[in-house]
């Protein structure tokens, strides 16, 4: 039997030793993590609050459904996969990227593209668009300048991100922080160059924009700032502020 084939029964036999190891008798009897889900599915790929097609014409439907359906849900399964093989089932994903550096990189790969899509869905609305107010505003104003100076350090660094990756803004300790990282990288994990809480993020890996863009990234950039989700990103700094 293969590796996989092989941990899946050892996880349901209860002798995967860290996998199922700190389980509570029945729990592991059941083949269940002590988050009560069955082994190896740890993390579930989310629906969407809107249609594949709500975003139009600044996000296109094909582009949602194949970025969520195939590349999300790949990423998914992938960490899912990553997570049984490495024990780490009952390690939440926090901490999980606070010491990424430590683990396969499959992790760190697979573990971002799941949580940094879910992220990115949240960012963008049918409903989106505009400015932010209240607190959100102040604060990108006192570490920005202004709205305009935000969005367009912002759009630099997603447009000039080499190759595929993202754009981020941060809440640090030393205010809010426009930045970039590689691949599926993010600013909770360790091997970021900028660590903090993330408000907003914009994907620019080619498969975010490249049936409707092409290679123009920063006519997808325009696009995307037509649909941010500024009610969501307002959470998350209120969160931050906690
Ligand atoms: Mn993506």
């Amino acid at each position: 039997m293969d590796k996989r084939t092989f941990l899946k029964r050892s996880a349901l036999l209860g002798v995967g030793g860290a996998i199922a190891g700190s389980l509570p008798g029945s729990l592991k009897a059941a083949g269940l993590t002590s988050a009560g889900r069955p082994a190896g599915e740890s993390y579930k790929l989310p629906e969407l609050d809107y249609a594949f097609d709500a975003l139009e014409p600044y996000i296109d439907a094909m582009t949602m459904e194949i970025h969520h359906d195939r590349h999300h849900a790949g990423y998914t399964k992938n960490f899912n996969a990553a997570v049984l093989e490495a024990g780490l089932s009952d390690t939440g994903i926090k901490e999980i990227f606070r010491q990424v550096s430590k683990y396969p990189a499959a992790i760190r790969n697979n573990g971002g593209g799941y949580w940094n899509h879910k992220m990115y869905w949240k960012c963008m609305s049918p409903n989106g668009g505009g400015e932010p107010a209240g607190d959100l505003q102040k604060a990108l104003e006192k570490s920005f300048g202004s709205f305009e100076n935000f969005r367009e350090q912002m759009s630099k660094t997603a447009a000039t991100q080499f190759g595929s990756g993202w754009a981020w803004l941060v809440s640090t300790a030393d205010g809010l922080v426009v930045t970039s990282t590689p691949n599926q990288d993010n600013p909770l994990m360790d091997v970021a160059g900028v660590q903090g809480f993330p408000l907003l993020c914009i994907d620019v890996w080619e498969h975010a924009y490249y049936l409707k863009h092409q290679n123009m990234r920063t006519d997808y950039i325009e696009a995307f700032w037509h649909v941010v989700n500024w009610d969501y990103v307002s959470g998350k700094y209120a969160k931050a502020m906690k």
